[in-house]
């Protein structure tokens, strides 16, 4: 079986762009391939957290995954700081990466003007560590929305230089972005990307917002003057609209056109902000179960952990040895 690996960060509350463009994918890529996620709690204090929104933040979305249908029984998933590899190898790959590299990096260039007052080198270094998460588990594929492809092409880059300069010690790893759901917009501003970090709390919506929280979203939603369902230039909102609603119930654009001729953008916004209740409700209603036992995640992501850190382990020996580090025993 071919190896994926993939993380998100625990940032804050998880959005219908992480789900559609990641969790959705992860679950169904379980039937056909060897799974490693994590929770790349590690970059999230690239920017600053308060600690115990950190936790929250880290338990919630342990327990939303298990609800999405990540099954530990069959995947890897744990905590990116529970396996110390991650930090040791990104330290290795700092020292393979240029300066200039990173500097070219859009999600630094966003983020850095985003958090002014924080610009730190964690947040520059970040696709250093990202590219110690993927290359620890010599991964085949890792399924990403599209924001994260140019750091996935930085660290195929970095990975092919060290085999260059050593011998062959990391998978090259490819970007697997799905077809659909790839950027999901703002619902408030559709020329950019959903966050989970964005402070415009609605133009986001989230997993486990209430149903009338949803619906509220949607009908406010950011469209244009031309009153007509179909997809085109210009038209940002109700692309991004019509994105999410053949997401979530399989139509093609061509039928959403069909559906919608003739009715307005009330009647669209309201059928996307249905489609999404209910395809959510039964991922909440699992949520609120595992949430609220925490010995079994605990259980979970020990596990989950210690047979990580075997597998990072052999790639970080590896590595170490060809750089020149003497073995400590
Ligand atoms: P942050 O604002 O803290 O960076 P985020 O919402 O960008 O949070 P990440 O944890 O950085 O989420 O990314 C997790 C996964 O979700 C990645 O695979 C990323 O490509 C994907 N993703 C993030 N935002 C979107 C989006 N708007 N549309 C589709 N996929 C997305
Ligand atoms: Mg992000």
């Amino acid at each position: 079986k071919k190896r994926i690996f993939s993380a998100i960060q625990p940032s804050g509350d998880i959005t219908l762009g992480n789900y559609l463009g990641a969790l959705k994918n992860w679950v169904s890529l379980q039937d056909s391939y060897d799974c490693i996620f994590a929770l790349a709690d590690l970059h999230t204090i690239t920017v600053r957290q308060k600690p115990a929104d950190l936790r929250h933040h880290t338990l919630n979305a342990y327990a939303l995954l298990l609800a999405c249908g990540i099954d530990p029984k069959r995947s890897l998933f744990f905590l990116q700081s529970h396996v110390p590899a991650h930090s040791q190898l990104a330290w290795i790959l700092n020292c393979y990466t240029q300066f200039g590299e990173l500097q070219r990096m859009t999600q630094f260039k966003d983020k850095s003007k985003k958090h002014a007052d924080n610009v730190n080198a964690g947040l520059f270094t970040y696709p250093s560590l990202m590219a110690a998460d993927i290359l620890l588990y010599q991964t085949d594929f890792v399924p990403v929305g599209e924001d994260q492809t140019q750091h996935l092409e930085l660290t195929r880059n970095i990975a092919e230089r060290f085999n260059n300069a050593y011998s062959p010690t990391f998978t090259l790893p490819a970007a697997f972005v799905g077809k659909e759901g790839k950027r999901i917009m703002s619902l408030q501003d559709p020329s950019h990307k959903m966050s989970k970090s964005d402070e415009n709390v609605n133009g986001c919506v989230y997993v486990l917002d209430k149903p009338d929280d949803i619906m509220r979203k949607f009908k406010r939603a950011i469209t244009d003057s031309e009153a007509s369902v179909h997809y085109g230039e210009g038209k940002d909102g109700i692309n991004n609209l019509m994105e999410i609603y053949s997401c979530i119930t399989g139509e093609t654009f061509d039928q959403i056109e069909h559906d919608f001729s003739g009715k307005g953008y009330g009647d669209f916004k309201a059928a996307v902000g249905e489609a999404v209740i209910e395809h959510l409700r039964p991922i909440q209603e699992r949520f609120a179960q595992y949430s609220s036992d925490r010995d079994y995640m605990e259980q979970y992501w020990n596990d989950g952990a210690e047979k990580a850190a075997r597998i990072a382990n052999r790639t970080l020996q590896k590595v170490m040895k060809k750089v020149g580090f003497i073995p400590p025993h």
